[in-house]
């Protein structure tokens, strides 16, 4: 974080002070939430979880070096008490972004925001330092630590922006307002706490609400919902998709035989070739996302495909694919699911698993509401259709209608298998499994099927 006073971070989030003998004494340190990572300098942000209570550590965190504690009632070293906690970080986050003038380019959607904002990060941090979301940490808690952690020399700070309900984005641009806003798709991540696909395009769409005159919204002109967000933007629109009137375009997309995208990259200065090292078609639209963005920020085309060519994953279980030693290769894709994920990493397998032997490891896609059903039938057709040799649907309810659409999809009924768990798909596979196979596994992250991914991978 940029250094500032104990007494200006108080008069920023409007706290008082408690047994603070010099007001003047900087913050210097990382902000963190986590008392093992606070040192000299620091501000230890103390919330109260339903386990445990971050006040319990204030004489810790101070004995560890930090500066003060950031708490909502005295703890008996140096502290500013606030009423809310989380209101007072976020205060703190939109008053270091405004005092750093970082350019903030924020981006949401229902699925491919992590890998996507690892990608714009790659891409350009290649100009200029860059600070962005690590991992997914996208609510209301990780956006302003993410923030607080730029510096002076910080040019762009990327901030993945999650949202489970109408309003949540809208609190987020107002802690961290970016100048270029970019939504990715409108899915049916989280349908079931949002009620619909047209609720879930009004929470994204308040991104681009929230954009200045002159900013940019940068949106999916293959996608219906988020192309009919322009008209709900002041700020000036650029298209990306492979859609003939998108800005950022991809032409000629093909998968290489390893299942990796490539594509020519056409820009409104101009054309390059991409070929990916991140697996799956579904990250054209990704790198055509952060294309738009370093294009935006006046990178050349061939500066922005370089990168792209190059980027690697920045986040862990997204399509990570390891190969064994006996020649078995894993697909680790066990961070989550939901439909839109769940058929782009099908056709990743497919395409990879060409003249192979493909396995779907597959789980439940949580959150569905209505659709749960559906959806699930839906996937296991799928995997049907994409010629996948065997279907191994893991947990409970769902897995049923996953082997249940695959089994009336087509005669390959014995080639789809239903087990209770993870362990029963780790004893199937470690005695079915042969050199050459490729295996995808893939689930909600509550299923826990990287313990299968872990498990084949130990045993290789
Ligand atoms: P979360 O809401 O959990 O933060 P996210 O939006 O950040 O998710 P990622 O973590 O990037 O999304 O990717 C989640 C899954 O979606 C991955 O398994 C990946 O295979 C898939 N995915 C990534 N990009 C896309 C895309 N553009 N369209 C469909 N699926 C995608
Ligand atoms: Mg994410």
């Amino acid at each position: 974080m940029i250094a500032l006073s104990l007494a200006e971070i108080a008069a920023v989030v409007g706290g008082q002070t408690y047994d603070i003998p010099d007001p003047s004494a900087k913050v210097t340190g990382p902000v963190v939430r986590d008392s093992r990572e606070a040192g000299p300098g620091s501000l230890f942000v103390a919330f109260v979880g339903e386990r445990v209570d971050g006040h319990d550590y204030a004489r810790a965190v101070v004995e560890a070096g930090a500066a003060a504690v950031l708490a909502s009632r005295p703890v008996g070293v140096p502290a500013i008490v606030v009423d809310d906690v989380q209101a007072a970080l976020g205060a703190l986050a939109r008053h270091v972004v405004q005092k750093l003038g970082t350019t903030l380019v924020a981006l949401t959607g229902s699925a491919g925001k992590t890998s996507t904002k690892d990608l714009i990060a790659q891409v350009l941090r290649r100009k200029a330092p860059t600070v962005f979301t690590p991992g997914s940490l996208n609510n209301e808690i990780g956006l302003p630590l993410t923030a607080l952690s730029a510096t002076e020399e910080t040019r762009f700070l990327v901030l993945e922006m999650g949202a489970r309900g109408i309003g949540h984005i809208r609190y987020l641009t107002e802690l961290t307002p970016p100048r270029i806003g970019l939504v990715l798709n409108v899915g049916t991540a989280h349908i079931g706490e949002f009620g619909g696909r047209e609720q879930i395009a009004q929470a994204k769409g308040e991104l681009v609400e929230s954009l200045p005159g002159d900013g940019v919204a940068i949106l999916n002109a293959d996608d219906p919902l988020v192309r009919a967000m322009a008209s709900r933007t002041k700020a000036k629109v650029v298209l990306f998709g492979e859609s003939g009137e998108a800005d950022v375009r991809a032409e000629n997309v093909r998968l290489t035989d390893s299942g990796q995208p490539s594509f020519s990259l056409h820009t409104p200065s101009g054309c390059s070739d991409v070929t990916m090292r991140l697996y799956g078609e579904h990250h054209v639209s990704n790198a055509l996302a952060a294309a738009a963005v370093a294009h935006e920020l006046g990178m050349s085309v061939t500066e922005i495909a370089t990168a792209l060519s190059e980027a690697g994953s920045l986040s862990r279980w997204r399509m990570e694919v390891t190969e064994r030693p006996d020649g078995v290769t894993i697909v680790n894709d066990a961070y989550n699911a939901n439909p839109e994920s769940m058929r782009a990493a099908l056709r990743a397998l497919a395409a990879m698993g060409k003249g192979r032997r493909t396995w779907a490891v597959l789980g439940k896609m949580a959150e569905l509401g209505d659709e749960a059903l559906a959806e699930h039938d839906a996937v296991g057709r799928l995997a049907v259709r994409l010629n996948v040799s065997k279907l191994v649907a893991v947990g409970g309810l769902e897995a049923a209608w996953l082997q249940l659409g695959a089994y009336n999809e087509g005669s390959w009924g014995e080639e789809s298998v239903h087990v209770s768990d993870a362990q029963a798909a780790i004893d199937l596979l470690r005695s079915e499994l042969r050199p050459g196979d490729v295996v995808l596994v893939k689930a909600s992250r509550s299923v826990g099927l990287e313990s299968v991914a872990q498990a084949l991978l130990a045993t290789g």
